[in-house]
């Protein structure tokens, strides 16, 4: 794992020029926003860690990463399996096998069970990382992608240059706008941006500090395949030959060119990682016949 192999290169897309920060090039399958929020574990004394999510969550190869590195033991609480999943691993699940224990809970107390362990006592050596790594911790390995960010700026005298990038929990989007003197957009690829809002205020209540928040047209339900998102997610390739992800990314090149017109700004992408969970969500999209 190399943070000096995100470089940040220049593409084309539908005809706009856009600079891409490849954080998807930190390493083949341990890469991208992940990596960066659990990053405080490496120099940290935690041994066991206590997380929950679902069984194909980006989070998994980055936790695997560090179980591996760092023999951290990585108890991640999840609903039931499926005998289909577990007899054919596939994608993030596959990649958390070998150095992750998945712990199954009920579906009917998944809600109970999850509390229960955000409230369990823990020593000091244990620590319980909120769904998607949403906690005041992340921001450690965000500083650095700032940091890049910043020296890539003052190299390059880029005056006018603002971040956009997707958000699931905004952990990403908010410590890198704190860390920042410039404008980071975002947009909700989970939940809508009342709900991102309440996000960003659980870290940070300065909203001087918060991303701003563009939404997309249309609604698009986190995980559910739509054409749209396959569409861009091939042109995208087609054009740049970068492999997006298709839950966050493609949501965000749809808001982007929503708002291109009104965007006067150069725009820094940052690409986060995670196109190993692609794999599952493409299985998805053939299954159901989505195709264009
Ligand atoms: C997890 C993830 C996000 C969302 O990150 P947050 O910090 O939760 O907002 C965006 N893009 C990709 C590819 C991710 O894996």
């Amino acid at each position: 794992m190399d943070f000096e192999k995100s470089i940040i290169q220049n593409i084309i897309f539908n005809k706009k020029k856009y600079f891409i920060k490849r954080d998807d090039l930190i390493h083949p399958i341990f890469n991208g926003n992940k990596i960066r929020k659990f990053y405080f574990l490496i120099n940290s004394n935690y041994k066991r860690v206590y997380t929950y999510g679902g069984n194909q969550s980006n989070t998994i190869p980055a936790y695997a990463f560090f179980a591996k590195e760092k023999g951290i033991e990585v108890n991640f609480y999840t609903k039931e399996i499926s005998k289909h999943l577990k007899s054919n691993p596939s994608g993030n699940y596959k990649i958390g096998l070998e150095n992750i224990n998945f712990i199954e809970i009920p579906n009917d107390r998944y809600n109970e069970e999850t509390e229960r362990i955000k409230n369990k006592k823990l020593d000091k050596e244990d620590i319980f990382i909120n769904i998607g790594g949403h906690q005041k911790e992340a921001e450690h390995g965000i500083k650095l992608l700032a940091y890049e960010i910043m020296n890539w700026i003052k190299e390059n005298k880029k005056e006018n240059i603002s971040v956009f990038l997707p958000s699931g929990t905004g952990t990403t989007a908010l410590y890198l706008k704190k860390n920042l003197p410039i404008k980071v957009y975002t947009t909700p690829c989970v939940g809508d941006s009342i709900y991102l809002k309440k996000q960003f205020l659980n870290l940070e209540k300065n909203e001087l500090l918060h991303p701003i928040i563009l939404s997309s047209q249309k609604k698009y339900h986190f995980g559910k395949p739509y054409k749209e998102l396959l569409d861009i997610y091939n042109r995208l390739y087609k054009e740049t030959k970068i492999e997006f992800e298709l839950l966050y990314d493609c949501v965000g090149w749809i808001v982007l060119e929503e708002n291109s017109k009104n965007i006067k700004e150069e725009i820094l992408y940052i690409h986060q990682g995670g196109t190993i969970g692609n794999e599952s969500q493409l299985k998805r999209y053939k299954y159901l016949k989505i195709s264009i």
